[in-house]
């Protein structure tokens, strides 16, 4: 079993309709294969073997879309890395998978001093001369790899999650988790009808790019968003101009920011929206349903089961306000207490799914995979309940922030916060921000220095969007008799 050989069953489908197109750069399904094979018998000549990890580094842009599938076909082992990250947080899971090589872009290129001699440093577009760094059309074989013999449970995308425990950890996908992946959604979102033409504009190297894999499976037109920043006119552009049938994957953020300007658009060719990573409020997506149309599909996932356990069909949402949606048919979702008892009908607790998207196992870490996995069932960490068969998100165990669909985990800031020689104390939530959704705001015990400068601190020890946004000084942080800090209590601070 190999993902990558879903290009071949995407090529039978399509009609000579390109597979991806980025700006006035197109590429059909014979050259998409042909180029894919090349780069991964490119990569085994620079010395990669079957499951070595290879980080992508790189906004949006179709040499992302290349290296992926070229892992799947090699059996090589995809590292997605967001191309925002620090470059100490990039090192910090360089080292933690063993990287054997590194793809960035010019967007990206700054990373490449920073990394260790033991890894290979692949890049595309122009490089500067520097004899560590490969160009990315140099890496290129005359002869396509043939498909790597792997086995089902081999990894193939090994994707980072923070938790609260600190360092990020590696999920393990395996190839039979994205075909799971890859049936459940077409069995229960999308079935990427003939002649599909998907947009993308969030990270694909978020766990959404994934959706790459069952809809290039059905043969469907990829039209990828320029990578570095999000543009909600052109985005509506490239729908008007390619004429677009699905909005793959977006952020509840994004989707509010293409409501403002989809009045006078031609947006007819539209079928489909899918939004998901964060809640979308009821206010928003009655909004966002004026605009576009009953076509907005809602879906609640995570790294360590990606993107597929709950879906909330368009034409149910507006009737079932607040709710992520039902179980995905390729998965069992249960609510468990926090000693792992069942709870009482509509009870809340802690959201665990079984079945054949969840992840292996967290890399080389078995104290968190015990932690995580129980007899197959996944910890969630999400708070919900059900009702009629419909799961209600209630809060997250995981406390993580979600700010304009990115994951920021409140113990890295705080831990940078900590770091500053003023601060005694520190407490980062996230809150309620029209824009982002969620912002980050730090509490701090601390004197003799300003928000400002704790801001710019963190600005150059993490990535930007993970920094503080507001920061409030306290003379101490509420907590409990154990001297756990009660965030609920800080969520209702008032501010000084
Ligand atoms: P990630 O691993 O980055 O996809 O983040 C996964 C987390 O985002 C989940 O564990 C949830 O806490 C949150 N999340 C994802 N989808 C939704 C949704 N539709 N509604 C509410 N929270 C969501």
């Amino acid at each position: 079993m190999n993902i990558g050989t879903f290009l071949e069953r995407g090529a039978k489908r399509n009609s000579g309709a390109p597979a991806i197109v980025f700006g006035d750069r197109v590429l059909g399904y014979p050259s998409l294969i042909d180029r894919v094979g090349r780069l991964a018998a490119g990569l085994r000549e620079l010395g990669l073997a079957r499951g070595d990890r290879v980080l992508l580094l790189m906004p949006n842009c179709p040499e992302l879309v290349e290296c992926l599938w070229a892992c799947f076909r090699g059996g090589f082992v995809a590292v997605p890395v967001n191309w925002h990250l620090h470059p100490d947080e990039v090192g910090y899971i360089v080292d933690d998978s063993v990287a054997s090589a590194v793809v960035l872009s010019e967007a990206t290129a700054h990373v490449a001093g920073t990394l260790g001699g033991g890894v290979r440093v692949i890049q595309v577009g122009a490089v500067g001369a520097t004899a560590k760094v490969c160009e990315y059309e140099s890496v290129f074989a005359d002869h396509p790899a043939p498909v790597a013999d792997t086995q089902a449970d081999d990894a193939a995308w090994l994707f980072y999650t923070s938790g609260t425990t600190g360092k990020p950890k590696g999920a393990v996908l395996t190839h039979r988790n994205l075909t799971a992946m890859s049936r459940a959604y077409q069995h229960d979102l999308d079935a990427v009808p003939d002649g599909s033409v998907h947009l993308h504009a969030a990270p694909l190297t978020h766990g959404s790019g994934l959706y790459l894999v069952p809809t290039t499976d059905r043969g469907a037109t990829h039209v990828i968003a320029p990578g570095t920043s999000f543009s909600p006119s052109g985005y509506l552009d490239l729908i008007e101009r390619h004429h677009v049938t699905h909005a793959t994957f977006l952020a509840p953020t994004m989707l509010n920011r293409l409501v403002a300007q989809a009045a006078a658009r031609d947006l007819t060719s539209l079928r489909s929206i899918v939004v998901g990573g964060a809640p979308l409020y009821q206010e928003d997506l009655h909004r966002a349903t004026a605009a576009f149309g009953p076509i907005i599909t809602q879906m609640y996932g995570q790294g360590e089961a990606p993107m597929t356990i709950t879906v909330m069909p368009a034409d149910e949402a507006l009737s079932r306000p607040g709710s992520c949606g039902r179980p995905f048919s390729t998965v069992d979702v249960r609510i468990r207490d926090v000693d792992g008892r069942p709870v009482a009908p509509g009870a809340d607790g802690e959201v665990q799914v079984k079945g054949d998207v969840v992840m292996r196992e967290y890399w080389h870490n078995p104290d968190a995979t015990r932690r995580t996995l129980e007899d197959g069932w996944l910890r969630t960490g999400d708070i919900g309940h059900f009702e009629d068969g419909y799961l209600y998100l209630t809060d997250r165990a995981k406390d993580v922030i979600i700010t304009g669909g990115s994951n920021v985990y409140p113990r890295e800031v705080e831990e940078v916060l900590l770091r500053h020689p003023a601060v005694r104390e520190a407490a980062v939530i996230g809150v309620p921000d029209p824009d982002w959704g969620e912002s980050v705001r730090a509490f701090v015990v601390a004197s003799g220095v300003t928000a400002s400068e704790l801001i710019e601190y963190c600005a150059t020890r993490i990535a930007s969007f993970k920094k503080p946004r507001s920061v409030y000084f306290v003379d101490e942080l509420p907590k409990n008799a154990t001297g756990k800090i009660l965030k609920r209590e800080l969520r209702h601070t008032s501010t000084r």
